[in-house]
């Protein structure tokens, strides 16, 4: 049995000050429970902030939205794995389709990335997912599975067991469009296949999570979807209420 997944991405909202006064509403808000795992992604500037606001809580993790490739050095404006960690961080997204397509992240570069994420001890998210006219040109299969083998072509089999991978349709992030439950199921199913084509039954420890204008109204449903492990949501975790109701499906 896979642990479901409940992944909340701030992207660029809640600094410090922000994210102290949300850590304290959702820890007195949300009872700690085994059966889940749910982790923060705030932006890198909050991320001390939300691991010290949750003290000796171990019900709920943080990772980072982002690193860079290389562990230190002359990259201004980047954050590092070790960076991630020294912080308190333990997952990390890659590929997150608004590093593909606001910032032009290349499928080489996620596969370096999820590599330095390992070698740092954190959990890449590996997020893959098409943008519309993929989709409407047939091509979402291809682009997906084409993002996924090459975001993992520098892992071993044993640790691309370790590892999640999120779908989530460019067209549906962010956008209020979701995929319906039938049409995650399918894409969720070629990543189900791809990955046991390269490593095997091992390929049923992998979490495979559904992103993409999920909401309190939608989640059930969505999480009820075959092949649905978890879910990566953007907009609807900014608020405590909202996120703890989806925590809770
Ligand atoms: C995301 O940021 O990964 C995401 C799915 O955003 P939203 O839920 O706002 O579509």
């Amino acid at each position: 049995m896979r642990r479901p997944i409940f992944a909340g991405n701030w992207k660029m909202h809640h600094g410090p000050t922000e994210a102290r006064a949300y850590m304290a509403a959702f820890a007195a808000r949300w009872t700690p429970r085994t059966d889940r795992t749910i982790i923060f992604f705030p932006p890198a500037v909050s991320l001390a902030t939300v691991v010290h606001a949750l003290g000796a809580r171990t019900d709920l993790s943080v990772g980072a939205q982002n690193i860079w490739t290389e562990d230190k050095g002359a990259f201004t404006g980047e954050t590092s794995a070790p960076m991630v960690k020294d912080a308190g961080g333990r997952y990390v997204l890659v590929g997150h389709s608004e590093r593909r397509h606001v910032f032009g992240e290349t499928d080489a570069q996620t596969a370096l990335k999820c590599v330095a994420a390992i070698r740092n001890g954190l959990t890449p998210i590996l997020c893959v997912g098409e943008l519309l006219l993929d989709r409407e040109a047939g091509r979402t299969t291809d682009v997906v599975l084409r993002q996924l083998r090459a975001g993992l072509a520098e892992l071993s089999a044993e640790v691309v067991a370790s590892i999640a991978i999120a779908y989530e349709p460019v067209w549906a992030i962010g956008t209020g469009k979701t995929a319906t439950p039938e049409d995650a199921s399918v894409v969720h199913a070629d990543i189900r296949k791809a990955l046991h084509h390269s490593i095997g039954d091992r390929a049923a420890d992998v979490p495979v999570l559904y992103g993409g204008s999920v909401n309190t109204g939608n989640a059930k449903s969505l999480m009820a979807a075959e092949g649905v492990d978890g879910l990566l949501v953007g907009g609807a975790c900014l608020d405590v209420e909202s996120w703890a109701r989806i925590c809770d499906t």
